[in-house]
């Protein structure tokens, strides 16, 4: 049985190697997990000890299989909780990433089971990630930022690459969810923001930041 902090780590190992494809460096954990070098260093042996991850000086740090099928599991509670808070309870899907973080400690596999059962086997979670299966594995799709868009293309919001709440409370503001659909009317050259329409009805102005973070399915026009 791992420990709270134990299972942190490995969902941290698990989306730095997924972004950057490569060993993760223990930098790179620290800075993710906001703690010391050194505090990393410690826990690694600990993981290397459990069989979770291998560790290389100068190479980094991968997870071993079993590392694997822990962070996905943990993902998959993450992610099904998320659901449940946000179809059952009625949160907004900017409140639940905190909650979420509390109730994935939860291990009992036949809990689980039922949970995703009871959200009829959802694939996709409130912010539009893919939930993985009991065996981890993920649903793909085909997905691109709004910022790669130009002026005349069309699309619907499949997710947000942020989960922070001020961020989602932004497009709670500006009328954007999933399933909103954004058509790009003009780009300005200088700073790469995007005038955008909303849904048909409403027009703003999106900064390049904004838009790199909205995952789009394009529409063929
Ligand atoms: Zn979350």
């Amino acid at each position: 049985m791992l420990t709270e902090s134990e299972e942190n780590y490995v969902k941290a190992i698990f989306k730095i190697a997924e972004r950057e494809k490569k060993a993760v460096s223990t930098t790179a954990i620290a800075a993710h997990l906001n703690t010391s070098p050194a505090s990393v260093t410690d826990m690694i042996k600990k993981l290397a000890d459990k069989d979770l991850v291998e560790y290389e000086r100068y190479y980094g740090v991968t997870l071993t299989a079993s590392g694997i099928r822990e962070a996905t599991q943990l993902i998959r509670r993450h992610r099904l909780w998320e659901v449940f808070l946000v179809e059952k309870l009625r949160f907004g899907w900017h409140q639940v990433h905190d909650i979420a973080e509390q109730l994935e400690h939860v291990h009992s596999e036949e809990m689980v089971a039922r949970l995703d059962a009871f959200l009829d086997y959802p694939r996709f979670d409130p912010h539009g990630d893919p939930i993985p299966n009991s065996d981890g594995k993920f649903t793909l799709r085909t997905q691109e930022a709004l910022s790669s868009f130009s002026p005349g293309q069309q699309g619907i919001v499949l997710g947000v690459k942020e989960h922070d709440t001020p961020f989602l409370a932004y497009l709670n503001q500006i009328g954007i969810k999933l399933g909103t659909e954004i058509k790009v009317l003009e780009m300005t050259q200088f700073d790469q923001s995007q005038r955008v329409m909303i849904d048909k009805k409403k027009e703003t102005t999106l900064t390049h930041a904004v838009s790199q973070l909205l995952l789009m399915k394009k529409k063929g026009i």
